[in-house]
């Protein structure tokens, strides 16, 4: 068929039909009852009706208003259309947004991700276009005013005034609108003359909202671009190849701390740009150190830092520029995702392994599987970055479905530092206790600071005592709506939950048989800072952790004391382990590698390998060379032992046989679904009803499914709710979610008892 009678061909009868001429918008809303719903459109709104802007309808038989969002228009010609019964739909009542609030890549997105996650569609819309966009944040309604577009033919007719005429002649002259305040003042009269030219028709008043306004991004003196060594230029081709062909496939480069991994991102990035593309930069949020907007800012001209501390209003405004496409580089913590960029070339996400990158809520996406999609769906590379990846991410190199790019070596030949374990059962079984720092660690720690050397210490647990415990009777003090033991904390002197931040004045007295000698044991940050602070009273010292650090900026504050030399000893949690670069630092000690390692998790090994690596990374990153003393009461352990040799292939051909054998993830996939509710038998109810409702769908279907409980949660309570989950497992993808959205059909909820389905689940307990 030539181009010519593929224009020609008939329309269709039933479209020549004046009945079948309709149009219908498929609304979904962000809270319950989801949708979608479909209503029809207008003729006055035909226009203004877009996917992605927000409409108001009149929902159910009480026509309840309420604000939709519009994800698609149907018309006789969609193949949907037959589900559509036109003359049955109720009308939309009016368009909120002139523009719509989402683009159709996005759009798609929140599709995939409602479709995945088995988050209603809505739900997601709402995730993605920030709160300050959806209210207008940082703007405002103004009136602008113009010339009448037939002026000339109007006042042929009219006499008017000197005033009159100056104020059309400006007008005319020039190309911008105007405010009525800003006309009156350029041409020095009152508001009442150009309150009768609008009267009379000859000036047009027309809303518009402004920026009230900008939030500019600072710059930074350029840097140079280093010299690539021959791994990092080796990735970088690799990369560029795909941003030169335009297309998609996801690297995962994995390169040992301190490998350069960084240098080769913004050497990718600059290709993109070069091309007039943006590129998004995922990093856990912690690591949105002012060092990693620098190196950017120095390198880019418009960079967007997209973090936790920004208002509604910057938020708004980063989101418009970037949608304008004024911005070519976006770096931010998981939701930077959705940043609206028209023209994306590239997606990194740094620290891949992170946990931060999950949801913890609804939607609960993981953001490296969001970023795969995305970058799938716009035909761009993705490059993944870790010294220690996820076993998720390291098999899919091993199916081929990622490709493997390796920075074996730190830049310079700066070698890896030493790691060597210090066994806490000799070292505490002896005649001497040391409390949490060992005989050994003191020594190196005085040494380290006497050669001019800084210090890192690493203990990933918050508080001063994590056990309260009365010796007569053995009661653990646990907070009364979680099942979770209460830390002592000395600042403010009281005892808190980590779950809930429910807080008690420090028991005096066991609450359970009122023996007055409770005690308080196990080591928290706070008491590691009283310890070092006794032992080292001359080395000044500093402790960072969430208590310490709550206020913006305070992170920031305390990294650039350490930068400075000022402080020699930076003990903390993870928070000090992950990103940081400073050359100084000689010596790392892990105060306990085993906080995490004994957790019910088929993650605690891997996480506590990645936890030590990545701590031991933050030394040994300049001249004076670098150290590390980690210790442990299970030193044999692989993945203690895997840590000390930075052995992350070693590592993960250890673990990866074992997830294999019982067909965890990386080698099945997983669904945990929680129940919660106040009544613990309510709750157990829903959580058997919902298991045989799996089954039933399950078998229904015909798949491999298999479910694990329902059991009590390791957290069997929570703020008040006693918690039962279950874990759904399957060797296919699609498969789980197939299963569950069928049992979603059958389920029957009971009053006061929530339940949530987490896909790909990070947080077992
Ligand atoms: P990673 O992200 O792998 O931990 P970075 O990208 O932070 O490593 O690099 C570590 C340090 O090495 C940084 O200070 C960086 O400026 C420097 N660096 C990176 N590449 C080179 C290079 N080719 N030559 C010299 N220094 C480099
Ligand atoms: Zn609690």
């Amino acid at each position: 068929m030539d181009q010519q009678s593929l224009f020609n061909v008939e329309p269709p009868p039933w479209q020549l039909d004046d009945q079948d001429d309709w149009l219908a918008a498929r609304i979904v809303f962000p809270g319950a009852p989801f949708g979608p719903y479909d209503y029809s459109i207008p003729a006055e709104l035909e226009k203004s009706v877009q996917p992605g802007v927000r409409v108001e309808v009149n929902l159910g038989r009480g026509n309840r208003i309420m604000i939709g969002y519009c994800i698609e228009v149907i018309g006789p010609c969609h193949p949907d259309a037959h589900t559509v019964n036109p003359q049955k739909l109720k009308p939309i009542g009016r368009v909120i947004d002139a523009k719509p609030l989402i683009n159709a890549s996005l759009l798609g997105l929140a599709n995939w991700i409602s479709d995945y996650y088995l988050c209603p569609v809505g739900q997601v819309i709402e995730t993605i276009v920030p709160t300050g966009v959806r209210n207008k944040s940082g703007t405002r309604e103004m009136l602008f005013l113009s010339a009448a577009e037939d002026l000339q033919q109007r006042t042929k007719t009219m006499k008017l005034s000197q005033l009159q005429k100056t104020i059309l002649e400006t007008l005319v002259s020039s190309v911008q609108d105007w405010t009525p305040r800003e006309l009156a003042e350029t041409v020095g009269c009152t508001q009442g003359p150009i309150s009768t030219l609008r009267k009379k028709g000859l000036i047009v008043a027309t809303t518009k909202r402004v920026q009230q306004k900008t939030h500019e991004i600072p710059r930074e003196r350029r840097t140079a671009d280093l010299v690539l060594n021959e791994e990092q230029q080796d990735a970088l081709d690799k990369i560029n190849q795909h941003i030169d062909s335009d297309t998609h496939r996801t690297f995962l480069m994995h390169g040992v701390t301190g490998s350069g991994k960084t240098e080769v991102y913004i050497r990718a990035i600059q290709r993109v740009v070069e091309f007039g593309k943006q590129a998004i930069v995922l990093v856990p949020e912690i690591s949105l150190t002012p060092q990693t907007r620098q190196r950017f800012r120095a390198r880019f001209d418009r960079v967007a830092v997209l973090h936790s501390h920004l208002t509604a209003a910057q938020r708004a405004w980063h989101w418009q520029e970037i949608a304008a496409g004024r911005v070519q580089v976006i770096i931010g913590a998981r939701s930077a995702i959705f940043a609206p960029t028209p023209r994306l070339g590239l997606i990194v996400l740094d620290e891949e392994h992170d946990g931060s990158f999950k949801q913890d809520k609804a939607p609960r996406y993981h953001a490296r599987d969001v970023a795969d999609w995305r970058a799938s769906n716009e035909g761009i590379p993705l490059v993944l970055g870790s010294a220690t990846p996820s076993l998720e991410s390291w098999q899919r190199t091993i199916d081929g479905k990622y490709e493997k790019l390796s920075l074996a070596k730190r830049v310079l030949d700066l070698p890896l530092p030493d790691v060597a374990t210090i066994d806490l059962r000799v070292d505490f079984g002896g005649r001497k206790r040391f409390g949490p720092i060992s005989q050994k660690l003191r020594q190196e720690i005085t040494q380290a600071v006497s050669r001019g050397g800084q210090v890192i210490l690493l203990l990933n647990r918050r508080g001063f005592s994590t056990r309260i415990q009365c010796p007569g009777c053995g009661n653990v003090e646990t907070c009364p709506d979680c099942s979770i033991p209460l830390t002592h904390h000395v600042d403010g002197n009281k005892a808190v939950c980590h779950y809930c931040d429910h807080q008690i004045p420090e028991p005096k007295k066991c609450s359970q048989c009122g023996n007055d000698s409770i005690r308080f044991s196990g080591l928290g940050t706070q008491r590691l800072a009283a310890t070092v602070a006794a032992m080292f009273p001359e080395i000044p010292m500093m402790r960072m952790d969430t208590d310490t650090m709550r206020k913006p900026g305070s992170h920031e504050k305390a990294l650039a004391k350490f930068r400075s030399g000022e402080i020699k000893i930076l003990l903390g949690t993870q928070m000090i382990a992950k990103g940081l670069d400073f050359p100084n630092v000689t010596l790392v000690g892990v105060i306990n590698a085993d906080t995490a390692l004994h957790l019910p998790d088929f993650r605690a090994a891997e996480r506590t390998f990645g936890l030590v690596t990545q701590v031991a990374g933050r030394t040994g990153r300049g001249e004076k060379g670098g150290r590390v003393l980690v210790q442990t009461f299970d030193p044999e352990h692989k993945a203690i032992q895997a840590a000390t040799r930075h052995d992350y292939l070693g590592f993960a051909a250890e673990e990866l046989p074992h997830r294999d054998e019982f067909k965890y993830p990386p080698f099945g996939f997983q669904a945990r679904i929680v129940i919660r509710g106040e009544l613990e038998s309510k709750a157990e109810q829903m959580a058997e009803h919902i298991a045989e409702q799996i089954e039933f769908a399950s078998e229904k279907l015909n798949t491999d499914v298999s479910v694990l409980g329902p059991a009590a949660a390791p957290v069997e309570k929570l703020r008040g709710k006693f918690r039962f989950h279950m874990l759904l497992s399957s060797e296919t993808s699609g498969t789980l979610q197939s299963v569950i959205r069928l049992a979603q059909k059958t389920i029957k909820s009971i009053n006061d008892v929530q339940w949530i389905v987490d896909v790909d689940p990070q947080d077992m307990m």
